[in-house]
């Protein structure tokens, strides 16, 4: 796909809120160069979700601008926008289908080379390399006869082949091995690499790494900076 953004993001005054009279985001300003790291931090509730969704254009603000390489979200077509930015789950949607079809999805048009390259791009190749039938393993529905680190590497995979300009990654909070924790690393580094990243982090490893940390709490930037700053 042709790159439409370059990745430059910026929040200027941003206020949201779901009911009237319960504001939920107050004044969030931050701005974002292209290809840089940002870790949203911040304890639950907080509203690091609620950021992603007004990005996404699923709420629009309250009051404020969202703007992507200069031009406020609101002037974009909602589908051209989505299509650009690329989402990455704790759980990844995984149909019933071979293991190629799944990471093809999205990407109709890509032959099989491609998502062999991929594949491998997301560290995912190893493993489905040493499965019996390999990339034309039947996955159950919901993916549930792989295991959550594999299941993310597919939808790495996935995100790499779509080939979005920006990406939202929503890390998994859910402990995996050792070495399938490696690989998703590794994988993410490529998937991430040269593309607007936002990740709602929960380890201290992808913080210590991030380009910009925001910590957020009650709907409130309360501080911006790198690892070694805060
Ligand atoms: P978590 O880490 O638990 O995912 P979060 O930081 O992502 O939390 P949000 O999901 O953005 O937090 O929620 C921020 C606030 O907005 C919370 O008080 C939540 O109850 C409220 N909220 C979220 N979604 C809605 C909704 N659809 N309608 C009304 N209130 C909502």
């Amino acid at each position: 796909p042709i790159k439409a953004f370059n990745g430059d993001v910026a929040f200027s005054d941003v206020c949201f809120s779901y009911e009237i009279g319960k504001p939920i985001l107050q004044n969030i300003n931050f701005q974002v160069h292209a290809g840089e790291k940002i870790a949203l931090v911040g304890p639950t509730g907080s509203g690091k979700t609620t950021i992603i969704r007004l990005f996404m254009r699923f709420y629009d603000v309250t009051s404020g601008e969202i703007k992507i390489d200069g031009r406020n979200i609101q002037d974009y077509k909602v589908n051209d926008l989505r299509k650009r930015i690329g989402i990455v789950l704790q759980d990844t949607f995984l149909f019933s289908g071979t293991i190629m079809d799944n990471i093809r999805y999205g990407r109709l048009e890509a032959s099989n080379e491609e998502v062999i390259e991929a594949a491998k791009m997301a560290s995912a190749h190893q493993f489905i390399k040493y499965l019996p039938k390999g990339y034309d393993t039947p996955i159950q529905s919901g993916g549930t006869n792989l295991s959550q680190g594999q299941r993310q590497l597919l939808a790495i995979a996935r995100a790499i082949l779509a080939d979005s300009d920006i990406l939202i990654l929503d890390e998994a909070t859910s402990s995996i091995d050792t070495r399938t924790e490696l690989e998703v690393q590794q994988g993410l580094n490529n998937l991430m690499k040269g593309r607007t990243s936002f990740i709602i982090a929960h380890r201290l490893k992808t913080i210590e790494n991030a380009d910009k940390i925001l910590v957020i709490q009650h709907g409130k930037i309360i501080e911006i900076g790198t690892h070694e700053e805060l």
